[in-house]
C-alpha cells in the first residue's frame, strides 16, 4: 500500500490495549471503550479489542492478528519511558523499522522540562525515538507522541496508555487522519435503545423474534439488568444518517406493536423520570413508602431536577415501629401478617399518602436478604404497591438475586406499578397515551 493510499472500513478497527495492569484487572480498558464510542459516530466500527501484557511476543502476536483481520490497528499504552514499556521497538521490529531520534522532539521535550525549571530526566530521550518512516503526532498533553506506521499489511498506530493522552491524540490529531485513511462509508453507525420492564428477557426475545428479519440489515441486541430486558437496534453504516433515522423508527414501531405498555421509553431515560414526567403532566404529586429498597425510589424520583413539582416526600420505614408510628401501619396487621404482606403495603400505601397528603403513592416491603427468609416468605419475597386518586394496585414478587439486585429489581417493579396505574388514568380520562 502507497503513503495516501486507503484502507477499506467495511472491516473495521482493532484495539489492541497493551499494560500488563489491564491484565491483573487492577484497571479497565477504558481507552478502548472511548474509541468504539468516539468512532462509532463516524461509521468506523471497532470489531475486536485485544488486551495483552507489556510483552514483546504477546504484543507482536496480538498486532500481526489484529493486522490480518482488519488491517487497522489502534495500540494504546506502553510508550512510556521505563523498562516495562516495550511497545514502540516491538512495533517498530513488527514493520522492520529502525529506531531514529526526532531532534526537533527532543528539544521540544527539552524545552518543556526547562519552562518548568527543570533538567530533562536522560530516560526520557526514549520518548524522541521514533520509528523510520513513521507518521508523527504531537502530544500536547504529555511526552510520548503518538505514531504510525504502514506497509502493505496495514497501519498501526501507538497512543500513550494515560487516559486523557490517548483521548487528546485522538481528539487532536488521530480521528481525522484515520478519516482520511479509511474509505468512506455511506453514514454512520447509529443506535437506539427501546426501554422495557416488566417482562422476562426469554418473552422479549420471543416477541420480537420476527422482527430481527424484517429490519435487516439492522441488528437486534437484548440487554437483561435489574431495568428489564432493553432492546438496542442498530444501523451499521449502511445508509445515510436520514435514512438510518428512519430505519430505527420503523424498528421502533415494530418493537412497540409487539411489546405494547412493557416499553417505557427510549434511550437512557431512567424509569423513574417517565414516572415523573407522567405525574407532571397530570398535576399529580407523590410520596413514597419504603422498607427493604431503603430510599432507592425516592432517590431515583429526585434524581431528575425540577421534582419538586410532584415529589412530596419519602419515608424510608425500615422497622416495624417506624412502620407504625410513621405510616400508620396498625400493629395488630403486622400480628397477623408480618410486615411483608399484603394488608401491610396496603397500610403503608394508604398512611402515606394521607400524612403527605399526595394524590399518589408508592410502597415496597420485602426481604432483600441474605437473612431473615423464611419457608413461608423466602429471601427475595417483597410486596409492591402503588395508588393514584382513581386507582390502587398490590403485587407480590418472588426475586432472585443477590441483595442489591433484589432491592434495585422491587424498586423498578414498584415504579412500573405506578406507571402503568398512571396510564390507566391517563386513557380513562380519555387523554392521548404518551408516545
Ligand atoms: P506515558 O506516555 O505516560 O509513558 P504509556 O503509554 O507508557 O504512557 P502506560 O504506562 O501503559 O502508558 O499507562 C499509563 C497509565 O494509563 C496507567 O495508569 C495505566 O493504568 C493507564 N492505562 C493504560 N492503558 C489503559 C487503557 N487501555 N485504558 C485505561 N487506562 C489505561
Ligand atoms: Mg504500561
Amino acid at each position: 500500500v502507497a503513503a495516501g493510499s486507503v484502507v477499506s472500513r467495511r472491516t473495521g478497527v482493532e484495539v489492541v490495549a497493551i499494560g500488563t495492569e489491564l491484565l491483573l484487572g487492577d484497571t479497565l480498558d477504558t481507552n478502548g471503550a472511548w474509541l468504539g464510542r468516539r468512532l462509532a459516530p463516524l461509521g468506523i466500527p471497532v470489531v475486536r479489542r485485544t488486551i495483552v501484557g507489556d510483552d514483546a511476543a504477546a504484543i507482536q502476536q496480538a498486532v500481526s492478528a489484529a493486522l490480518a483481520n482488519t488491517g487497522i490497528v489502534v495500540c494504546s499504552g506502553g510508550l512510556g519511558p521505563t523498562r516495562d514499556d516495550v511497545t514502540k521497538r516491538t512495533i517498530a521490529a513488527l514493520y522492520g523499522r529502525a529506531l531514529r531520534r526526532d531532534e526537533i522532539w527532543l528539544a521540544e521535550l527539552r524545552r518543556r522540562y526547562a519552562a518548568r525549571g527543570a533538567a530533562m530526566p536522560v530516560s526520557n530521550e526514549t520518548q524522541a525515538l521514533v520509528p523510520e518512516g513513521a507518521v508523527f503526532f504531537a502530544n500536547a498533553h504529555g511526552t510520548a507522541p503518538g505514531l504510525a506506521l504502514e506497509d502493505e499489511r496495514g497501519i498501526t498506530i501507538m497512543l500513550p496508555g494515560v487516559p486523557h493522552e490517548f483521548r487528546g491524540l485522538n481528539d487532536d490529531h488521530v480521528v481525522a487522519w484515520l478519516e482520511t485513511r479509511i474509505e468512506p462509508r455511506a453514514g454512520p453507525v447509529r443506535s437506539r435503545l427501546v426501554r422495557i420492564t416488566g417482562i422476562p428477557e426469554s418473552a422479549v426475545g420471543e416477541r420480537v423474534d420476527d422482527v430481527i428479519d424484517a429490519i435487516a440489515p439492522l441488528t437486534i441486541a437484548f440487554l437483561p439488568s435489574f431495568a428489564g430486558t432493553d432492546v438496542r437496534v442498530t444501523s451499521w453504516g449502511e445508509q445515510s444518517a436520514a435514512q438510518a433515522d428512519s430505519a430505527l423508527d420503523q424498528a421502533e414501531a415494530l418493537i412497540r406493536a409487539r411489546l405494547g405498555d412493557h416499553v417505557y421509553g427510549v434511550g437512557q431515560t431512567d424509569l423513574a423520570a417517565v414516572v415523573g414526567a407522567e405525574l407532571r403532566a397530570r398535576g399529580f404529586t407523590v410520596v413514597a413508602a419504603e422498607s427493604c429498597t431503603g430510599g432507592l425510589i425516592a432517590k431515583r424520583l429526585t434524581d431528575a431536577a425540577g421534582a419538586s413539582d410532584y415529589f412530596t416526600a419519602g419515608v424510608v420505614a425500615y422497622h416495624n415501629t417506624a412502620k407504625l408510628r410513621l405510616l400508620g401501619v396498625r400493629a395488630a396487621t403486622i400480628e397477623a401478617y408480618g410486615a411483608v404482606s399484603e394488608a401491610a403495603v396496603r397500610e403503608m400505601l394508604d398512611g402515606a399518602r394521607q400524612s403527605a397528603a399526595a394524590d399518589c403513592a408508592i410502597a415496597v416491603t420485602g426481604i432483600a436478604g441474605p437473612g431473615g427468609g423464611t419457608a413461608e416468605k423466602p429471601v427475595g419475597t417483597v410486596w409492591i404497591g402503588a395508588a393514584t386518586p382513581q386507582h390502587a394496585d398490590l403485587k407480590q414478587l418472588h426475586l432472585r438475586g443477590d441483595r442489591t439486585e433484589i432491592r434495585e429489581r422491587s424498586a423498578q417493579a414498584a415504579l412500573d406499578l405506578l406507571r402503568r396505574l398512571l396510564l390507566r388514568a391517563r386513557s380513562e380520562s380519555g387523554g392521548p397515551r404518551p408516545a
